[in-house]
């Protein structure tokens, strides 16, 4: 990452290195923001957590997030793997 960095900032006058650094910054407030915020509205009930039966009063849990309504964010998961692989 660090060298990657630095590559790019030697590259001389051309867009693509300064495309890289972007690139490389908006990852990094992704990153950040899947560290603040790790959790997503769960795409298949939409974060309500659970589905009602047509006559609305008998439910079930959504099975995709066990009736959490939350799912984690791809950015947090790749968190979580990199801060698990560390030790
Ligand atoms: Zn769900």
């Amino acid at each position: 990452m660090r060298t990657l960095l630095l590559a790019a900032a030697d590259t001389p006058g051309t867009g693509t290195g300064t495309l890289i650094l972007f690139a490389l910054a908006a990852l990094a407030v992704y990153l950040i923001s899947c560290r603040i915020w790790p959790f997503t509205a769960c795409t298949k009930c939409e974060g309500a957590g659970r589905f009602r039966s047509p006559n609305g009063r008998a439910w079930r849990y959504c099975t995709r997030c066990n009736g959490k309504g939350a799912r984690l964010r791809t950015g947090r998961r790749i968190l979580n793997h990199l801060t698990g692989t560390r030790r």
